[in-house]
């Protein structure tokens, strides 16, 4: 059963009557939004890999920026709290997705997906990770905890996301199916089937769960690049234009198994696809591309003392991911001979015998730890844990209203950033505070509701909960917190 909230009748309500704004799209040039998001891809995991593949299309930005990631639980966030930040530009608790508890309640937060809808923009998820992931879900999808995948399947499809491209088809119960051809979905689960789809509305789920990394796909394994080419050429048929979030889901899944490899493998495929979407925009000139991460994984060091080398033909020549060895070496017991088959190197005595105590320990996860160690021994990197650290990642922009991104920003800073070029356009809307009118949506104090009203909640008050006066008259949807539908409704009402 569907329970409709207060704040979801007022999205649908919001989608189904398109907002005249006064900027038109032609003018402030910006009519396609593409952000692609490397999850987990700290600077070192860049730099690794562009050690191994010599250059990288990510050097090929001319705006760089640095992004603080901290989330309301901390230091260290979580793909669903970051990516919360990310599409909302409201900072979370780890766990949740676009949704806040700080007003005392569960209350759903606008995202930039929401108001590519309201523009009457196309829109589209692309990941490698099941769809249902955090940070796919963030975009279109409001639940209190990232676990409740089944509902966030359910909610992409209620969102009308036109392009969905990524694993997960276990999270898809039959009632969601058949409510994604109801609406018109088509539904695709192989290759040949994505290649082949046409239409305004494609489901494609390409993996009961992650779509496998890349150093283990098979021929008939989708990868990210024909996802993105398939999504732009469905998505750009809409003379509004777009908005679309490309994931490059596993350089985390690698990060947190300490595989160096397949960092590099999943980054690199990352990478391919920033080349074609910035190829893409740069030919079109009305395309603003961000390329940022959500967070560090790992702690990744490159070298583990002065002088040293870092030997990334070791990474060169392995050709099977951590996990994929480790099963095979349980299988067979043929420690020696799988090492060489995957990873090209002769094992020494004292490192067969790591292995050994390896497979004896209880912990599932010490065979595939000890093969870990024994490359990024030999390779010359170190991870400091398994899980994500709160170092700053980097941003990257191309396009119009690039250079808004240089700097350092929290994911809040950007994604209001994106919210005021998406409704604004490039103009700068000055703003002069007269005092306190009584009307509400008048921020400004002229007694009028109007774009410099949004402006100032947009660029001054997004992310707080509400406390004063003041704060009172631009919640507009009364939920608490001043957030992008706040922003909206003010525009509809101007
Ligand atoms: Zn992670």
């Amino acid at each position: 059963m569907k329970k409709i909230t207060i704040s979801s009748l007022l999205l649908l309500l919001l989608i189904s009557t398109n907002l005249n704004l006064a900027y038109d799209s032609q003018e402030s040039g910006i009519k396609n939004i593409i952000i692609l998001i490397g999850d987990g891809m700290g600077m070192s995991h860049v730099q690794i890999t562009k050690l191994v593949y010599g250059h990288l299309n990510m050097e090929e930005f001319p705006i760089i920026g640095f992004e603080l990631t901290e989330s309301l639980s901390g230091e260290v966030t979580d793909s669903a709290a970051a990516g919360t930040a990310i599409a909302t530009g409201v900072k979370t608790y780890n766990r949740m997705i676009s949704v806040t508890n700080i007003t005392g309640k569960v209350t759903n937060l606008t995202t930039l997906l929401e108001i590519a809808q309201v523009l009457g923009k196309s829109t589209g998820l692309v990941t490698t990770t099941r769809i249902t992931h955090a940070t796919p879900a963030v975009f279109a999808s409001h639940v209190p905890d990232r676990d409740m995948e089944e509902e966030i399947a359910r909610q992409l499809i209620a969102h009308r996301v036109n392009v969905l491209l990524g694993g997960g088809r276990k999270k898809f119960d039959e009632n969601t199916l058949k409510m994604a051809k109801e609406q018109g979905y088509n539904i695709v689960f192989t290759k040949e089937e994505l290649e082949k789809a046409e239409g305004e509305f494609i489901l494609g789920l390409f993996a009961d769960s992650h779509i496998p990394y890349v150093l283990d796909r098979k021929p008939e394994d989708v990868g990210l690049l024909e996802m993105t080419k398939k999504a732009i050429s469905i998505l750009e048929k809409n003379p509004n234009g777009f908005f679309l979030m490309i994931e490059g889901g596993r350089i985390d899944h690698a990060a947190h198994e300490n595989d160096i490899a397949s960092v590099v493998a999943e980054t690199k495929e990352f990478d391919d696809v920033v080349g074609y979407v910035l190829e893409y925009a740069k030919k079109r000139g009305d395309t603003l591309v961000i390329v940022l991460a959500d967070h560090e994984t790992g702690g990744l060091g490159l070298g583990l003392t002065y002088g040293d080398a870092i030997n990334e033909d070791v990474i060169r020549n392995i050709n099977a991911s951590v996990s994929k060895i480790a099963s095979e070496i349980r299988a067979t017991n043929d420690i020696k001979r799988v090492i060489k088959k995957y990873t090209g190197f002769e094992l020494t005595e004292d490192e067969i015998n790591y292995i050994e105590e390896a497979i004896n320990l209880a912990d599932e996860y010490a065979l595939q730890n000890a093969i870990a160690d024994i490359i990024n021994k030999r390779v010359g990197v170190g991870f400091v844990s398994h899980k994500h650290t709160g170092a700053p990642v980097s941003l990257l922009a191309y396009g119009p209203g690039a250079e808004n991104f240089a700097g350092f920003l929290h994911h809040v800073d950007t994604a209001k950033l994106i919210a005021k070029l998406m409704l604004f356009g490039k103009k700068d809307i000055p703003v002069t505070i007269l005092g306190i009118s009584g009307v509400k949506g008048d921020i400004t104090g002229d007694f009028k509701v109007d774009e410099q009203d949004a402006y100032v909640t947009l660029m001054m008050l997004l992310g707080e909960r509400v406390d004063t006066e003041l704060e009172r008259k631009v919640d507009m949807n009364n939920n608490g917190i001043i957030e992008l539908g706040d922003v909206l409704l003010i525009l509809q009402e101007s």
